[in-house]
């Protein structure tokens, strides 16, 4: 059995920037500022993102702590706004439909999420695009803790309780399009399947060393075998 956990920005579906626009929204509305234009947010927990860039905009931790929820309130009802936008930008990425079924279809295969999205967040993107969010039978998230390296044990542990089964982590594999996915689960020995769909290229994401890197997730049947040989 292995469980096959999702990232979702740049993997599973493109935003075109929604989430940006509402997360600097909601810094504008709470600090008064977005931050740091400069800032990357792939790979990030929308936590970390929060205080990243209040950081740099010279809050200290008691006033971003204090503001916290709030911004993430103000994030989702803008994530919602911009998700339900009439012209077309959000979008689901080829071949994940595909890929979710395949993995459905196999009983040794338990699809999951590991993303830096807080859960309603990560559910309001997933639905946007047509994705039932109660296909992934595991999830680890933003909301669980801010530190990405941290949500592949958290997955491990809520898996324990949702399948009645221990997994070493060796048989984790976490699909994503950032370095930060490919490094999060090394310290519970997880694989990596990159795929270079986000801001990162094959090459870059190859340098990080995974266990297998595609260009996207059009190719079914060897992410399949990608996943059964990690
Ligand atoms: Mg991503």
């Amino acid at each position: 059995m292995k469980l096959v956990l999702f990232d979702i920005d740049g993997t599973i579906l493109w935003t075109d920037g929604a989430g940006r626009r509402a997360m600097e929204g909601a810094l504008v509305a709470i600090f008064g500022t977005p931050g740091p234009s400069s800032y990357r947010y792939d790979g990030k927990t929308d936590r970390q993102i929060v205080r990243d860039l209040m950081r740099e905009d010279g809050h200290d931790d008691v006033a971003i702590d204090a503001r916290l929820p709030t911004v993430l309130e103000e994030y989702l009802l803008r994530l919602e706004r911009e998700l339900s936008r009439e012209e077309p930008q959000v979008h689901r990425l080829d071949g994940v439909l595909e890929l979710l079924d395949a993995l459905e279809s196999r009983a040794d295969r338990v699809l999951g999420l590991l993303t830096g999205n807080v859960l309603p967040g990560a559910e309001r993107k997933l639905r946007a695009v047509g994705i039932d969010p109660g296909r992934f039978r595991i999830g680890a998230f933003g909301s669980d803790h801010e530190h990405r390296p941290a949500l592949p044990a958290i997955a491990l542990e809520r898996s324990r309780v949702a399948l009645d089964a221990t997994f070493s982590g060796d048989r984790l594999i976490i699909v994503g399009d950032t370095p930060a996915d490919i490094h999060c689960g090394r310290d519970v020995g997880a694989r990596a399947i990159a795929v270079a769909t986000g801001h990162y290229s094959v090459d870059d994401l190859s340098a990080h060393g995974p266990a297998a890197v595609f260009a996207d997730l059009r190719d079914t049947a060897a992410v399949m075998q990608a996943i059964d040989d990690a």
